[in-house]
């Protein structure tokens, strides 16, 4: 099975590009026969969800043997769910619960397969040296990759993110880890910060003959990697059979799926869900105050030249959204050369502009709103008033653009809203938003907002005050590849 980079016709097989994460030219893998290769989607959606997992992944990486048994060690007792991503009716839409995971985000969904993928790609490829992960953060998929890759065997961990930009609860998530074989560091500045340099770093490293020598092999955990991607198509699948199931929808009608975004990775394996077959209606991008994507889809000039905003959905405060270039690849017809002169004047020149061609392929299947925090506290009081359904801000700004596209195109296709992190991950941020008293720390929060919803604290954030924090490190963006070398030992 042959990936190929988003930049050039550099190609690799399956297993090599999830081992790497991410290609020698800063392109990121793909499969260029994605929609031409046929899937069974509609035996698919009779199975299990862990069945549908292991079709979904045979498909897309078809070079790792026993996927059955990777999966189900990825998610046997780890979700406090069999069926993994519960889907839920609320109102007007229905809402797919993606934190039922070990970490209360949905990265876990993909953070808990990504290990499996990692261990089997290295024992296929006869990989000696460990596998050191780089990880860029925003506050969820930090602690998600630490708790799949804490203690596995051949695995070292580095997970970066902004200083004083993830909420009080995700950071402590992080900071409190336990793993011989993880390491934690803030880095000044914001995610796009943080993410710029991990990927410079990737290269710094990569051609450093020193650091060759070592047999250290650097890979992502970030959704640049195809492996973390891959598991993310699976719950757009599940979500269609629970509303077949429930008589909403007949094989083969539409659906139309809204989600809270940032990195554009969970929107884009739904787009490739749809290229497997699966009747995807519109891809509706729900952006908050930083509303690149949102400008984006409506100018088709991407330009992250502008203000960054803190907002309550820190998990969505990014201006660079990675996985747009592998949707650039796939509309453009594989055209790497466009890819890459993108890639270079959003680097160079902070922007681009597609033309109108593409940019009218790609309407075709995604429309864009943004909330504005007043947006965000206003959707999660209605709807813990109106349905006593219980929301984080994440989830809340794709209410607010699930709204906004009902307003003006009518409810045709049934909706269905990504619900991305437990709200106890916010507790301060949705207190608020329901009229609850939010003094005392963020323990007292999510204590007073448990006592005040009857919604249950999952056991994995209560249990974090008792827990000692690890890691203190503050660094600079530009000595990101100092400090890896130093904690691996590795002279430069
Ligand atoms: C990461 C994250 C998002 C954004 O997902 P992307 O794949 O980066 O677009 C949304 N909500 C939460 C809670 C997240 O952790």
């Amino acid at each position: 099975m042959i990936f190929q980079s988003t930049r050039s016709k550099h190609s690799v097989s399956d297993t090599r590009a999830v081992l790497e994460g991410i290609a020698p030219d800063g392109g990121l893998y793909v499969d260029p026969e994605l929609k031409n290769r046929p899937f069974d989607w509609q035996h698919c959606l009779t199975l299990s969800p862990l069945g549908m997992a292991e079709a979904i992944l045979h498909h897309l990486l078809p070079d790792f043997p026993d996927m059955q048994g990777l999966v189900e060690r990825a998610y046997t007792g780890k979700f406090d769910t069999p069926a993994l991503t519960p889907l839920q009716e609320a109102g007007e839409q229905y809402i797919l619960e993606l934190f039922h995971g070990p970490t209360s985000a949905f990265k876990d969904v993909a953070l808990s397969m990504l290990p499996q993928l990692m261990v089997s790609a290295r024992a296929l490829e006869g990989e000696q040296g460990e596998t050191v992960i780089l990880t860029a953060t925003s506050g969820d998929t930090g602690k998600a990759a630490l708790e799949g890759f804490h203690d596995v065997a051949g695995t070292r961990i580095f997970v970066f993110f902004p200083h004083g930009g993830v909420s009080p609860v995700q950071q402590l998530q992080m900071l409190t880890q336990q793993g011989a074989n993880v390491q934690v560091c803030a880095v000044r500045g914001n995610f796009d910060d943080c993410q710029t340099a991990v990927k410079e770093t990737f290269a710094a490293l990569r051609q450093d003959a020193r650091f060759g020598e070592t047999g250290y092999r650097l890979s992502s955990a970030n959704s640049i990697n195809i492996g973390r991607l891959a598991p993310q198509l699976v719950y757009y699948f599940i979500a269609y059979a629970r509303l077949m199931d429930r008589g909403a929808i007949r094989p083969g009608d539409a659906v139309d799926y809204v989600v809270p975004t940032g990195n554009f990775g969970d929107i884009l394996a739904g787009w490739m869900a749809g290229q497997l077959g699966l009747p995807v209606g519109k891809l509706v991008c729900a952006s908050n105050a930083n509303k690149v994507l949102t400008d984006f889809f409506e100018t088709g000039c991407y330009d992250k030249k502008r203000a960054f905003f803190k907002t309550s959905s820190p998990s969505m405060d990014i201006l660079v959204s990675s996985n747009l270039e592998r949707l650039l690849y796939y509309v453009s017809g594989g055209d790497t050369a466009l890819v890459a002169d993108a890639m270079r004047r959003l680097r160079e020149e902070g922007a681009y502009t597609l033309p109108d061609g593409l940019m009218a392929e790609i309407r075709r299947d995604f429309a864009a709103y943004c909330a504005d925090e007043a947006d965000i506290s206003a959707e999660i009081g209605r709807l813990w008033r109106e349905r006593h359904y219980l929301c984080d801000p994440h989830t809340a700004v794709a209410l607010h653009a699930a709204r906004l596209y009902r307003e003006e195109h009518g409810s045709g296709a049934p909706q269905v809203v990504l619900s991305t992190a437990s709200p106890y991950k916010f507790p301060a941020a949705v207190l608020a938003a329901i009229g609850g008293d939010t003094s005392g720390d963020e323990f007292a929060q999510m204590e007073t907002l448990s006592a005040l919803t009857g919604v249950p604290i999952p056991p994995n954030l209560a249990g974090l005050k008792d827990r000692a924090v690890r890691f203190e490190d503050v660094i600079d963006a530009a000595d990101m590849a100092d400090y890896i070398c130093a904690k691996l030992g590795v002279a430069r």
